[in-house]
């Protein structure tokens, strides 16, 4: 049995669909293991009238797929509790502030608070205040944190505006941004391998690597979500947030410990040493992209799409070049990409090594070694390396060593939102995007918002079930480089 944690996680948002599809059968799967047991109580809120009952009800559906034991699912629910409240009414907080206070003592609480905001973005720093001004946050608890849905901001300003709401009641050190790739297995598996073994960390730099990929593709259009996603474009929701904070994995210093404030001071030397580009740089770094119809005709354009305006300039597609002005990587260019509608769903990492001096003469053609990290759908690891080939001459080929994540490991690895939890519980910020690594994505991001605002791109320009526009492939070609990964 792992060491207890005691603590009053309360959700607002708690009946919301991330609540009950993520939030409460991750909660549960931490009782399962013991890291809940007594001294924990959990209060959802939501603006629905419903009777502790009918609360206890929808939790148990939730969990019902993760149940062995109905009687250890009872116990668990047996924790529950709901307040029904306006989170815009400063006046709804008092009842809020007598449960806590009334779990607090019936389970000896600590006084050990963490608010969960599974709510609208617009209600983030509304809630914040009024925690402060109403006294749910304790003076006496062993900590008081926030954990917080994205997105966060919608471009620097914004993201500002909300993290100088947030910094009046909450220090950042008790601000947990989610960003749920942070919180998959293969996005964690980056530091084990590239720290865990001296011969990729002694190599993890300008005299052996050549570039960096990072791709986010998926096959799917835009679905029902075009009145979000118009606004957003690939750019604000992946770029921004998922593809720059695996970046951050990869292009960071080598922490001094493994501690939260190491992880994140070796990250921010990345961060703070990231090239934000001007107009013209924007134009020579970075492709747009919006999807055309599939070749066969059976998929849409995205200007046909559901809620989509018909001269919408939405992206949904980017590629773009990252440079960190850094000893490390001093002219090894990071790739990034993603989109909708492409030939393939994967999220990957891959590494281009160097090659290496031809000393075999003759015909042989040594090739890039790559280090690849499989983390969607199918996670893994791939190492392409020269070897010898089976001919009587001495040639070379390329041989993949690869590993592939078990269905057996698959089964005990915790869900994103499960690990969250327990870390913000267990107060480890490693995996929880901190603000200086935000504010500087966002700062990058709406440079190349901003030139891309200003001028009108031909649209489509990519066939749906490719991987992107031509000039993606060409950004790579200027180089001399190409994407690793063809779909
Ligand atoms: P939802 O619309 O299903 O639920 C919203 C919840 O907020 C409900 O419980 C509702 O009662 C409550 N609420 C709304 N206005 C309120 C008010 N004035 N007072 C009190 N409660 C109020 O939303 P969701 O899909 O659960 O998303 C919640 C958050 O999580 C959002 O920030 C979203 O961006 C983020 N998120 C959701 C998902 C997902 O898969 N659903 C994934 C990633 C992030």
């Amino acid at each position: 049995m792992p060491a207890e944690i005691t603590t009053l996680l309360t959700f607002f948002g708690g009946t919301g669909d991330l609540a009950k599809r993520k939030l409460y059968p991750s909660t549960y799967n931490l009782f399962k293991k013991g890291f809940l047991q007594e001294h924990f109580a959990v209060i959802g809120t939501a603006r629905q009238e419903l009777t502790t009952e009918e609360f206890h009800e929808m939790v148990r559906e939730s969990i019902a797929d993760f149940v062995e034991d109905q009687a250890n699912a009872e116990e668990f629910i047996s924790h529950f509790y709901y307040i029904q409240q306006d989170i815009t009414d400063a006046n709804g907080y008092a009842a809020m502030l007598d449960l806590n206070n009334e779990l607090d003592a019936k389970y000896s609480l600590k006084g050990n608070r963490i608010f969960y905001m599974s709510v609208a973005p617009r209600f983030f720093g509304t809630v914040a205040k009024y925690l402060k001004s109403e006294g749910l946050i304790t003076e006496n608890g062993e900590y008081n944190r926030l954990m917080i849905e994205k997105p966060f901001g919608t471009s620097f300003g914004t993201a500002e505006a909300l993290q100088n709401e947030l910094s009046e009641a909450f220090e950042d050190a008790q601000i947990f941004r989610i960003d749920h790739y942070l919180g998959k297995e293969m996005v964690q598996n980056i530091a084990a391998v590239r720290f865990g073994n001296p011969l990729f960390d002694a190599a993890w730099n300008k005299d052996y690597i050549e570039n960096i990929q990072v791709t986010l593709s998926e096959v799917l259009g835009v679905e029902e979500r075009a009145g979000y996603y118009d606004t957003a474009g690939a750019l604000r929701d992946m770029i921004q947030n998922h593809t720059m904070q695996i970046v951050g994995w990869l292009a960071m210093e080598k922490p001094a410990s493994f501690k939260d404030v190491d992880i994140r001071a070796a990250k921010n030397a990345a961060f703070n040493s990231l090239k934000i580009y001007n107009r013209e740089e924007v134009a020579e770094n970075f492709v747009r992209g919006q999807y055309g119809e599939s070749a066969d005709g059976t998929q849409k354009k995205y200007l046909d799409e559901m809620d989509v305006p018909a001269d919408s300039q939405n992206n949904t597609f980017v590629a773009g070049k990252l440079q960190f002005e850094m000893d490390r990587w001093e002219g090894v260019p990071f790739y990034i990409r993603s989109g909708k509608r492409l030939a393939a769903k994967s999220t990957r990492v891959d590494v281009v090594f160097k090659k290496g001096l031809n000393i075999f003469g003759g015909d042989v053609e040594l090739a890039n070694p790559v280090l690849t990290i499989l983390i969607d759908p199918k996670g893994g690891i791939e190492f392409k390396i020269n070897a010898k080939d089976v001919t009587s001459e001495f040639l070379t080929r390329v041989v993949n060593l690869n590993w592939t994540v078990s269905d057996e490991d698959k089964k005990l690895t915790p869900e994103p939102y499960e690990r969250m939890i327990h870390d913000a519980m267990d107060g480890n910020g490693s995996n929880f995007a901190d603000w200086n690594g935000v504010a500087i994505a966002w700062k990058f991001v709406d440079a190349i918002q901003e030139a891309w605002d200003a001028t009108r791109e031909q649209f489509p320009n990519y066939v749906s079930g490719s991987m992107g526009p031509e000039a993606s492939n060409d950004l790579l070609a200027k180089d001399g480089n190409e994407w690793v990964f063809k779909g």
